[in-house]
């Protein structure tokens, strides 16, 4: 049996070798490392793979939501509402523009930001709205455009996890991912499900003037070449990586199904097994599996995630700590009471190995070493 990762890009690289070696090298040969065409033709290929007006390559997935709530021209001390249950970055960078993040409790079955909590949450210093689309499903989408609508509060989508994915409103009509708030986000960390071969991002929106602010504000705010509109940074995908991810991208819906199909074969698996609840599906949205995550009460994940790397599977613990009782989140200001789901959940979820490339020997590997542990 092929050795067990937990990501495992260099299979998924030796497939598609030839066409990205290609590519890179042209990139260097041509020697358009920033901006070059590739970047511009990724734009637009993405922007018709999802359905939207404006993609804005940027260099990470962390500087597009820093990119996206600077385009909203938030004010110091402006509250933003995102989930308790996340990775740092969502959170991060709204302490890092001088905001004010509010950390809300999230839904004990799909993981995603809780529609009553953010009720609750609101107050007339809200100004915008970061569901995180976790592990790969969509948030609450309907009620939480509802609730921003009635309340004048932007949504901005965290769709580092989830792209590809869609959600189905009540009306029928099916969206993708990240493009149902003002503005999405997302990352092209390597281990995403449209990685690249380094760091990358991208916003998404379909207002137009808001596109043109972003495309500023990731070339120092810049307008006109060296008149300065504003305070930018410098957030750039480069040509390299531009060239591997319209490779990645022509393969993305493929790799979905190769993730989907790993989830079937773990989730018949763990239907048999008792006390393991495998991922809930929101009937409303797509699952693309960014992660494939269990929870187990009643188990140490961090011994059983030992017993499991031992056995040569490796698990994750995906996230250990509320952001609420994090020090560099203001751990004082939160009552820990508030975040019964967040606290439970931390202390029961464990991550199996979700990639591309998983077949049903290494499956079925993981899966017994899994019942083994939990002595059935
Ligand atoms: C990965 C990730 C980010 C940050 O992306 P980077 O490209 O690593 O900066 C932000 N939010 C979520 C939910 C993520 O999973």
């Amino acid at each position: 049996m092929k050795q067990i990762q937990m990501v495992d890009l260099k299979t998924q690289y030796e497939e598609i070798k030839e066409e990205v070696d290609r590519a890179v090298l042209e990139v260097i040969g041509s020697s358009a490392f920033v901006n070059g065409p590739d970047v511009k033709a990724f734009q637009e290929e993405m922007e018709k793979y999802l359905g939207v007006k404006h993609v804005i390559p940027c260099g990470n997935g962390t500087d597009a939501l820093q990119i996206a709530l600077m385009a909203l021209d938030l004010k110091p001390g402006d509250e933003v509402i995102t989930s308790d249950f996340t990775f740092a970055a969502t959170v991060e960078v709204v302490g890092l523009l001088g905001l004010k993040h509010v950390l809300v409790d999230v839904d004990p079955d799909t993981f995603n930001i809780s529609v009553e909590a953010i009720k609750a949450a609101i107050t007339p210093k809200t100004k915008a709205i970061i569901p995180v689309h976790l592990f790969g499903q969509a948030a609450n989408m309907e009620e939480i455009l509802a609730i921003a609508h009635e309340h004048h509060i932007h949504v901005v989508e965290d769709n580092a996890q989830a792209i590809g994915g869609s959600y189905t409103f009540s009306n029928g009509k099916t969206e993708k991912n990240g493009t149902m708030g003002i503005i999405g986000t997302t990352s092209f960390f390597p281990s995403k499900n449209l990685g690249c071969y380094g760091d990358g991002g991208a916003l998404f929106t379909n207002d137009d003037a808001l596109a043109t602010k972003i495309r500023s504000i990731v070339n120092h705010g810049m307008g006109e070449r060296y008149y300065y509109d504003r305070i930018g940074v410098n957030s750039r995908l480069d040509s390299v990586q531009a060239a591997v991810l319209r490779i990645k991208l022509r393969k993305l819906d493929e790799y979905i199904a190769k993730r989907q199909a790993a989830a079937q074969y773990y989730n018949e698996f763990f239907s048999q097994i008792e006390g393991v609840i495998t991922p809930a599906m929101n009937p409303n949205s797509d699952h693309v599996f960014h992660q494939y995550t269990l929870k187990i009460d009643g188990v140490n994940q961090f011994v059983m995630q030992n017993f499991l790397r031992e056995k040569g599977v490796p698990a994750m613990i995906y996230y250990p700590v509320p952001l609420h009782s994090q020090e560099a989140y203001d751990a004082e200001r939160y009552n820990d009471d508030d975040f019964t789901v967040t606290n439970k959940l931390c202390k029961s979820v464990i991550s199996l190995p979700m990639h591309t490339e998983l077949d049903n020997e290494q499956l079925n590997y993981i899966c017994t070493a899994v019942k083994e542990y939990l002595g059935q």
